[in-house]
């Protein structure tokens, strides 16, 4: 008798999307329906908004402190964004990959397209807005920033969805569940690529079972 047994090759997956399309909660909602997946926690300069609590939502320092962590190379990307400087803490995600989680990383799409040269495996997944209205009324909505940067983020939310073209998948959010469904399913054929799979035969001794 022989068994097959298969490992496979935990991966990135790099969701992008403009300001107000949703990005966290989809995240949100896709981390608690699976157990195989983390979500990277971002350092920032920006402040923290509302409720946000560091270490969770983000690791907020200074721009200094982010500096000195660039030039020590611990950021897998960076990017500014909207006048703050965001990156991907490397060790984390090379730790989460080496222990078998699959690792989302919620960035923009100058850092999606920095994953994606540097880690061509990586899933790029791009979040769009149903439309403008919808996006301003979501940004409006969140009642945490004033309206100069509202209409500084809804200029950069236009540029950010003319790059929907890089990426492997695109997921409308007009209905939070459907999305994360969505996604899901992505994340899920993905995982059984065959450049992911290894798959092993093992011979048993006949009379084991
Ligand atoms: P917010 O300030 O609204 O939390 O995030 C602003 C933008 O920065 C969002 O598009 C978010 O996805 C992106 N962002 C958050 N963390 C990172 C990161 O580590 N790297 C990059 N490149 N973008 C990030």
């Amino acid at each position: 008798m022989s068994s097959i047994e298969i490992a496979r090759t935990p991966f990135l997956i790099v969701v992008s999307g403009p300001s107000g399309a949703g990005k966290s909660t989809v995240v949100d909602r896709i981390l608690e329906r699976s157990p195989h997946l983390v979500a990277s926690v971002s350092v920032t300069t920006r402040p923290p908004r509302g409720d946000e609590r560091d270490g969770v939502d983000y690791f907020f320092v200074e721009r200094d402190g982010f500096e000195r962590r660039r030039e020590a190379g611990a950021f897998l990307e960076w990017a500014e964004v909207h006048g703050n400087l965001y990156g991907t803490p490397a060790a984390f995600v090379s730790r989460m990959l080496e222990e078998g989680m699959n690792v989302i990383l919620e960035i923009d799409v100058q850092g999606g397209m920095l994953v994606r040269d540097s880690r061509p495996e990586a899933v790029l997944i791009f979040i769009m807005p149903p439309g403008f209205e919808t996006l301003r009324e979501r940004l409006r909505g969140r009642g945490t920033d004033d309206e100069e940067v509202i209409k500084r983020r809804l200029e950069n939310a236009r540029r950010e969805i003319s790059s929907y073209g890089s990426y492997d998948y695109i997921v409308v959010n007009d209905e939070l569940e459907r999305c994360a469904d969505d996604c899901l399913a992505i994340i899920r054929a993905e995982a059984l690529r065959r450049e992911r799979t290894s798959v092993q035969g093992r011979r048993r001794a006949a009379g084991e079972f």
